[in-house]
C-alpha cells in the first residue's frame, strides 16, 4: 500500500533535508518531484495540482525558507497537507439510535463487497455490537451462500433470504427480522453489476427508502485506479453514499484512488480491505496513514 509513492517522496525529503538552506529554486524543484511522484501514483490531476500549489503556498514563506531546518519544515507542510487530502480525521460509522442500523454496502461486482460484509460484521462484533447480516444479491445465489458459509465461519448471524423475492422485500423483511431479534446492526450485501446501470440504481434507491439505512457505502476496488473513484463518483450523484470502504489495499502499490477519494467526491474513506482474510479490515486513519507514506 503506498510503497511506490513512499519510496518516490523518501528521495525527494532526503535531498531537501540535505541542503542547510533553500531558495525558492530549490523548493521549485522539490515540487516537481513530488508532483510527478503524485501523478505516477495514479492520483487524480486535479487533485495533484491543487495540492502543489497548496503546498507551494505554504512553502515559500520566508518564515520557511529563513528557518534553520527548512526541509524539515516543508516535509512537515507536505505532511500536513497530506492528512488533510486523506480526509482529516477518521470517520466513525453513525448507527442513529434505532435498532437495528441498517447498513447498506454497495458497488460493483468483483469489487469485494461480500467479503467486506462478514469483516465488517466481525469489526462491529469485537466491537460489542450485535450483528447480523443479508444478502439481497438475487442474481447470484452463490453470493448468497457465500454469505452465509463466510457468516457462519466467523459465528455472525446471516439472515436467511428468498431468492425468488425482490431485494427490497428482502432487505425490509431482514430489518423485521434483526428488530426481532434484537440485533443492533443489520449489514445489507446488496448485488453488484459489471457496469453502473439505470435497474442496478433503481433497486438501490428503492432499498435505500425502504429501509432508510444510517449508513449508505461504497465498496471501491483500490486495484482499479481513477476508475474506483469516478464510479464512487457516480453513485453519489445517483444514489448519495456516505463514505467508502476502499479493498484490495494491500494488492495496490500506487495509492491514487485512496489519495484523490475525498478531494474529489467529498466522502471520507471509512475502512480499507488490506488482504483476503476475514480480519482485514482496518479502520482508516489518515494521520497514520500520511506517515506511513512519509517514513
Ligand atoms: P463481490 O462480488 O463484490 O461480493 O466480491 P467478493 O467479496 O466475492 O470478493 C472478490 C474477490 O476479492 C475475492 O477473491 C476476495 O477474496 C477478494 N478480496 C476482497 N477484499 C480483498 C482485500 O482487501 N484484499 C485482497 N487481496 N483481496 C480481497
Amino acid at each position: 500500500m503506498f510503497e511506490n509513492l513512499a519510496e518516490k517522496l523518501e528521495g525527494v525529503f532526503k535531498r531537501l533535508k540535505g541542503r542547510g538552506r533553500l531558495d525558492e529554486e530549490n523548493v521549485k524543484e522539490a515540487l516537481k518531484e513530488i508532483r510527478m511522484a503524485l501523478l505516477e501514483a495514479d492520483v487524480n490531476f486535479k487533485v495533484v495540482k491543487d495540492f502543489i500549489e497548496d503546498v507551494r503556498s505554504r512553502a515559500v514563506g520566508q518564515d520557511v525558507l529563513d528557518s534553520i531546518t527548512p526541509g524539515q519544515q516543508i516535509v512537515k507542510i507536505v505532511h500536513d497537507r497530506l492528512v488533510e487530502l486523506l480526509g482529516g480525521t477518521s470517520s466513525q460509522l453513525k448507527f442513529g439510535h434505532r435498532f437495528p442500523a441498517p447498513i447498506m454496502l454497495v458497488g460493483l461486482q468483483g469489487c469485494g463487497k461480500t467479503t467486506t460484509s462478514v469483516k465488517l460484521a466481525r469489526v462491529l462484533a469485537k466491537s460489542g455490537k450485535r450483528v447480523g447480516l443479508v444478502s439481497a444479491d438475487v442474481y447470484r445465489p452463490a453470493a448468497m451462500e457465500q454469505l452465509r458459509v463466510m457468516g457462519e465461519k466467523i459465528g455472525a448471524p446471516v439472515i436467511r433470504a428468498d431468492s425468488s423475492q425482490s431485494p427490497v422485500k428482502i432487505c425490509v423483511e431482514a430489518v423485521e427480522e434483526a428488530k426481532r431479534r434484537g440485533y443492533e446492526v443489520l449489514i445489507l450485501d446488496t448485488a453488484g453489476r459489471l457496469h453502473i446501470d439505470t435497474e442496478m440504481m433503481e433497486e438501490l434507491k428503492q432499498i435505500k427508502s425502504a429501509v432508510n439505512p444510517s449508513e449508505i457505502l461504497f465498496v471501491a476496488d483500490a486495484m482499479t485506479g481513477q476508475d474506483a473513484v469516478n464510479v464512487a463518483a457516480k453513485f453519489n450523484e445517483l444514489l448519495g453514499i456516505d463514505g467508502v470502504i476502499m479493498t484490495k489495499m494491500d494488492g495496490d502499490a500506487r495509492g491514487g484512488a485512496a489519495l484523490s477519494l475525498k478531494a474529489v467526491i467529498g466522502k471520507p474513506l471509512k475502512y480499507v480491505g488490506v488482504g483476503e482474510k476475514i480480519d482485514a479490515l482496518e479502520v482508516f486513519h489518515p494521520e497514520r496513514m500520511a506517515s506511513r507514506i512519509l517514513g
